[in-house]
């Protein structure tokens, strides 16, 4: 304490501010969990809504005796979150475990439909720019592969993401695909820009197992987060300037 006052005033106080600003940090790391001052630091790149297909009681489709459609949906879509998180955008996530959004209820009917309209409902409140859903494939026909970028052919906005994921799914997988109009749910809501990522047939032999594996839903979540990315510059560019220029007029 003597040494303290033995100091020169200037310094004093320069040292009595260091120490208030070191309690102040120090309470906040007490009373916020640091993931709370994370989020609240990366909340300025645009809102993106990630939509893992399926989870919990709902398994979706599955590859005979294999890993089931729900587990290699959220598998993509953490990846795809944290591609998207390192570029700066904010994600918000469906789901981020095993789990449905609209619990079983003996005997009430739509669960399936509550579950979907929970995340379109996660999508509007979070205000995202946009909603991709990730989900996979099944067909009789057993030779069918690939990724397939869906969309809603009434939302030209939705097309834009579908044909942009397209592009880049295009650049990792065998055989390149044609971004398509699907007729989902998830697709049709009004508003709200979408498009559906069917990211490989689990009734191909070959496909599913690279599906399974972390090396191919890492390339697949990459090309995902970078047509996503595409977007959002793509919607910068054309959607912002054209408000713009409206509220000037
Ligand atoms: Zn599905």
């Amino acid at each position: 304490m003597l040494i303290i006052l033995l100091l020169p005033p200037g310094f004093r106080r320069f040292l009595f501010i260091l120490g208030g600003l070191t309690l102040v940090s120090l309470l906040a790391g007490a009373f916020y969990p640091s993931g709370l001052i994370q989020s609240l630091i990366s909340t300025s790149g645009p809102v993106v809504v990630v939509d893992p297909g399926h989870g919990g009681v709902d398994g979706g489709t599955g590859e005979q005796g294999g890993t089931l459609e729900k587990e290699i949906n959220l598998a993509i879509a953490l990846r795809v979150r944290d591609h998207l998180r390192t570029g700066g955008a904010n994600v918000v996530m469906t789901r981020t475990t095993d789990t449905d959004l609209s619990p079983f209820v003996p005997g009430k009917s739509g669960r399936h439909r509550r579950d979907l309209a929970a995340r379109i409902e996660k999508a509007r409140k979070a205000g995202a720019v946009c909603l991709v859903s990730i989900h996979c494939d099944w067909s009789e026909d057993k030779k069918r592969r690939g990724a397939v970028a869906f969309y809603n052919p009434r939302n030209n906005t939705g097309k834009e993401l579908a044909c942009l994921i397209q592009e880049e799914l295009n650049k990792v997988q065998a055989v390149p695909q044609k971004a398509a109009p699907g007729n989902f749910f998830i697709l049709n809501q009004t508003g709200l820009t979408a498009a559906l990522v069917e990211a490989g047939f689990l009734s191909h032999p070959e496909e599913a197992r690279l599906l399974g594996t972390p090396a191919y839903q890492s390339r697949l979540a990459r090309a995902i987060a970078n047509g996503i990315r595409r977007y959002n510059r793509w919607y910068g560019n054309n959607r912002q300037p054209a408000v713009h220029e409206g509220l000037k007029r």
